[in-house]
């Protein structure tokens, strides 16, 4: 060690010193928190001098460092972003935003009491999906509902509280796998059941559930072809068919619906996506729906159909496993009493109003935005208005797609790389802002920008390291 060396560790203040004057940041997090800082900084300090590194002793510099580290470690680290990727229910970007009512609701319960299990009439015990059930068999037309985590957990419940140690038709083309884990044939197992394919990728023909049921089977199931299409020769059999066959065998049928639709989508100008209220008049005898696809609202899974089934579902042990909780009940809740208004659901209920917005006035916008945008980015980058098209997400409607419109940002020699670089910066925003790169652009899709947000959008642009 040279004599610099001594002479710079010893110049570094000693805990003690900085903590003199760190008091407000002892006040706010803690002494321990704030030693622990001082200490590893010091650390940190220490070995970059051993190294060679000349580095500042400047007492209130190493205030300033310890004071930046405690406040980015108490960022939250789930934040909002700025969903402009195209896709409105977008799974890694938490699907459907609430409706404020569903906020208000949520803030109602989360911090009172409240009489999630608790009958006010009768002063006793009473039953979490109380709240809720007789609004959804309102808006379906079941006689009966349960809620649980979500439809993955519904899934789970319903087959394994109906068709444990038994048999499960399923045609070959709905043996669907939604993304990350939730595979038809896995989620089967895992409830206990077995799984028989019938019919084959394209065509499955009521016959094959016929030559399947025999006195082991314990129902039949439809599975929502949620992000796929098979196209060409095709057949499945119609919902009534198997209804029938499912009654003429005694056994239930049961529909997994994937995204969870109760209204007329086309009289809105949507793809049409069947509601819960027809298949049940198809004779589904239960019928399994998410609360945060389509629906609007929270992560959910919604059981609806034949009261007997209902009942049995709920008393299965698994079913206090998944129960939902009283925020997300609440916001459940209040979703669904919006559906009583449904004139009034595409101002309402954020994910009929984004995915309703018009491709004219979405243009429009990217038209306003595209300058400010560009005066922020400077000459290296170009900014234009792009058509492009969205996705609803989430598995709904596949194929189809929504005419929109983009900010598409390049760069004159066409490379990828500071497109990229600058995909990262825009991640690295306050509120991050997610776009997607696409043939040699950074293409923001604003369907999902709404025009409350826009200031803040660009306000927050000034940030940008550039
Ligand atoms: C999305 C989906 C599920 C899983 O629902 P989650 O609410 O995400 O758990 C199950 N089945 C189908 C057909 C789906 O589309």
């Amino acid at each position: 060690m040279n004599k610099n060396v001594h002479q710079q560790l010893r110049d570094l203040p000693s805990v003690s010193v900085i903590l003199d004057h760190l008091q407000s940041e002892v006040a706010q997090w803690g002494h321990d928190a704030v030693t622990n800082a001082a200490r590893a900084h010091l650390e940190a300090l220490r070995s970059a001098i051993q190294s060679g590194k000349s580095v500042s002793s400047d007492l209130s510099i190493i205030q300033q460092t310890i004071r930046d580290g405690l406040t980015n470690r108490s960022q939250p680290a789930l934040k909002s972003v700025f969903n402009l990727t195209g896709i409105v229910l977008h799974s890694n970007l938490g699907r459907a935003n609430l409706a404020d009512a569903a906020i208000v609701a949520m803030n109602r319960v989360a911090g009172s009491a409240n009489n999630l299990e608790y009958d006010l009439e009768q002063g006793q015990r009473g039953d979490r999906d109380s709240h809720i059930e007789s609004l959804i068999c309102e808006l379906t037309g079941a006689e009966a509902a349960t809620v649980v985590n979500n439809n993955a957990a519904a899934v789970l419940l319903t087959l394994n509280t109906l068709a444990l140690g038994r048999k499960v038709p399923v045609s070959r083309g709905e043996l669907v796998e939604i993304g990350g884990s939730f595979r038809v044939p896995d989620i089967m197992a895992r409830s206990g059941c077995t799984l028989v394919e019938v019919g084959t990728t394209n065509r499955t023909h009521l016959k094959d559930y016929a030559n399947a049921i025999d006195a082991d089977t314990a129902l039949l199931m439809r599975v929502h072809t949620s992000n796929y299409r098979i196209e060409g020769f095709t057949n499945t059999v119609p919902e009534p068919e198997l209804a029938s066959l499912a009654e003429a065998n005694q056994i239930p049928f049961v529909v997994d619906m994937g995204c969870g639709n109760l209204i007329d989508l086309k009289a809105l100008g949507l793809p049409h996506e069947a509601a819960a209220q027809q298949t049940l008049t198809h004779g589904a005898d239960l019928v399994l729906f998410s609360g945060d696809k389509l629906l609007g609202g929270p992560q959910a899974g919604i059981i609806a159909g034949r009261a007997d089934l209902i009942s049995r579902v709920k008393q299965n042990p698994l079913k206090r496993a998944l129960r939902l909780d009283k925020v997300t009940l609440a916001a459940l809740e209040a979703t669904l009493q919006l559906y009583r208004n449904p004139d009034e659901l595409v101002s309402t209920l954020p994910t009929l109003r984004l995915l309703t917005r018009a491709e004219d006035s979405i243009r429009d916008q990217a038209n306003k935005l595209a300058p400010k945008v560009s005066s922020v980015l400077g000459d290296h980058y170009q900014v234009d208005t792009a058509s492009v098209s969205s996705q609803i997400g989430s598995g709904a409607l596949p194929i189809e797609v929504l005419p929109s419109a983009a900010l598409s940002i390049t760069v004159a020699n066409g490379e990828d790389e500071p497109l990229r670089a600058l995909a990262a910066r825009f991640r690295q925003l306050p509120k991050p802002v997610i776009g997607r790169l696409h043939n040699g652009a950074l293409l923001l899709d604003l369907r999902c920008l709404e025009a409350i947000h826009e200031d803040a959008f660009i306000e927050q642009l000034s940030e940008l390291t550039l």
